[in-house]
C-alpha cells in the first residue's frame, strides 16, 4: 500500500473509531509481577530473556505485595486501567488467583491475564475480565524462529478455551521484527478465527543483548497501515497501541489510525514532564478526549479526583485470608505509594 492510502485509510478507520467508540482515548498500563520467565526457550526480542541466566533466584526477580497493590492503587488515581496482569511463564495458578483478587478487589475492576498458558481448571474466574495470547508475530516463519517455546497453536487452543469459558480475549503483536505488509492478511484471518475482543500492538523496542541489539523499530506509516486495516475491517473491536518515549509522537498518528488507547510508558519516570505532557498534547491534537491523565500532581497524590475516568466501580468479592493480608500490609502500601509519588515528583521537577 502507498504512503497516500495509508492516510487515506486511516482517516476512514478514525471516523469509524469515533462512530463506534465516542470520542475518547485513554492511557493503560501493564502490571507487572517480576522479572522473571521459566520458558525453557525464551523469545528472542524479550528483556526477559536477557536476564534468565542473570536471575539466580527466580523468586528474588518478584515484586512484592505491596508494590504490586501500590501501583494498581495509582493506577486508579490517575484513570489508567491495566492493560494486563502479567509477567512471562512460570507462576502457579494459586498465587495467581490470589494476586488477581487483591488487585481486582483494590480497584474494584476485573482484570485481564497474559501470563502464557492458563490452567483454567484451577483459574478462579470471577475476577477475569478477560484473557490475553501473547501471539506477537503472525508471520509463521518469524514467530518459530523468535518464539521457539511458544507455539502458536498453544495460545490459540487457550483463547478459545477462554471464549468458551465466557471469558473476552485478546492478542499481543509486535511490530518491527521483520514482518511485511503480506502478513496482515494473516492477522486479519487470526482475529476472524479466534473472535477476538481487542488487540494490543506494540512497536519493537529493541533490547541490548537480544538478536534486535542496534537495529531499527517499524515506521509510524507501517504502524498506521496494519492499525487501521483492522479497525476498517474490525470496527467495534477495542485497539490498543504501544509507543515508547523515543516515539511518542506516533501517538496522534496511532489514534488517527483507529486506536483506542495508549500503553507502554515508563510512567513513573515520565509523568508531570515534558514527555507525559507530550502524550497528552498528541491525542489532544487528534480533537480526542483524554480519559486518564499523565501530569496532573494534584491527581497523583490524590488532593484531587480525575473528573472522567473509565473505571466503573464491579463488585469484587475477597477471601478472609486476602483480606487480612491486604490490611496487615497497610503500613508498607502507604509508605510504597508515597515513596512512588515522592520519587514522581522529585522526577517531574528536573
Ligand atoms: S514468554 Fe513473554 S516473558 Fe517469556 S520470554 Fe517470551 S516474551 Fe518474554
Amino acid at each position: 500500500m502507498n504512503s497516500a492510502e495509508i492516510l487515506e485509510n486511516s482517516i476512514k478507520a478514525f471516523k469509524l473509531t469515533e462512530k463506534h467508540h465516542g470520542n475518547i482515548t485513554t492511557l493503560e498500563r501493564a502490571l507487572f509481577l517480576g522479572w522473571y520467565c521459566n520458558l525453557d526457550d525464551p523469545c528472542k526480542f524479550c528483556f526477559m530473556s536477557t536476564q534468565k541466566e542473570k536471575i539466580k533466584d527466580p523468586l528474588k526477580a518478584r515484586r512484592k505485595p505491596e508494590s504490586i497493590l501500590a501501583e494498581s492503587i495509582l493506577m486508579k488515581r490517575i484513570g489508567w486501567k491495566l492493560e494486563f496482569i502479567s509477567g512471562g511463564y512460570g507462576y502457579k495458578t494459586e498465587e495467581l488467583n490470589d494476586t488477581i483478587e487483591m488487585v481486582s478487589y483494590i480497584q474494584q475492576a476485573k482484570q485481564y491475564l497474559n501470563v502464557g498458558i492458563i490452567d483454567f481448571e484451577n483459574l478462579n474466574l470471577n475476577n477475569i475480565e478477560g484473557v490475553v495470547g501473547a501471539v506477537e508475530t503472525v508471520n509463521p516463519k518469524l514467530h518459530e524462529e523468535l518464539c521457539p517455546g511458544k507455539p502458536l497453536s498453544n495460545t490459540k487452543e487457550m483463547l478459545k478455551k477462554a471464549k468458551d469459558m465466557g471469558l473476552k480475549t485478546g492478542i499481543t503483536i509486535i511490530l518491527g521484527m521483520g514482518e511485511t505488509e503480506k502478513d496482515i492478511d494473516l492477522l486479519l484471518n487470526l482475529i476472524e478465527e479466534l473472535n477476538l475482543d481487542r488487540i494490543t500492538f506494540y512497536s519493537l523496542n529493541p533490547q541490548d543483548e537480544t538478536v534486535f541489539q542496534g537495529k531499527t523499530s517499524v515506521t509510524t506509516l507501517e504502524y498506521m497501515n496494519w492499525v487501521s486495516t483492522v479497525r476498517l475491517n474490525f470496527p467495534k473491536m477495542k485497539i490498543i497501541t504501544g509507543t515508547w518515549v523515543d516515539k511518542l509522537t506516533n501517538i496522534g498518528p496511532l489514534v488517527m489510525a483507529g486506536s483506542n488507547v495508549i500503553t507502554k510508558f515508563p510512567l513513573f519516570s515520565i509523568y508531570g514532564k515534558k514527555e507525559g505532557k507530550t502524550v497528552e498534547n498528541e491525542i489532544a491534537s487528534t480533537g480526542r478526549e483524554l480519559y486518564s491523565t499523565f501530569s496532573d500532581l494534584d491527581v497523583l497524590t490524590g488532593e484531587k479526583t480525575l473528573k472522567n475516568t473509565k473505571y466503573v466501580p464491579e463488585k469484587i468479592d475477597i477471601s478472609e485470608k486476602n483480606l487480612e493480608l491486604i490490611n496487615s500490609l497497610s503500613k508498607q502500601l502507604d509508605k510504597k505509594i508515597e515513596s512512588y509519588v515522592k520519587t514522581t515528583i522529585r522526577k517531574s521537577q528536573k
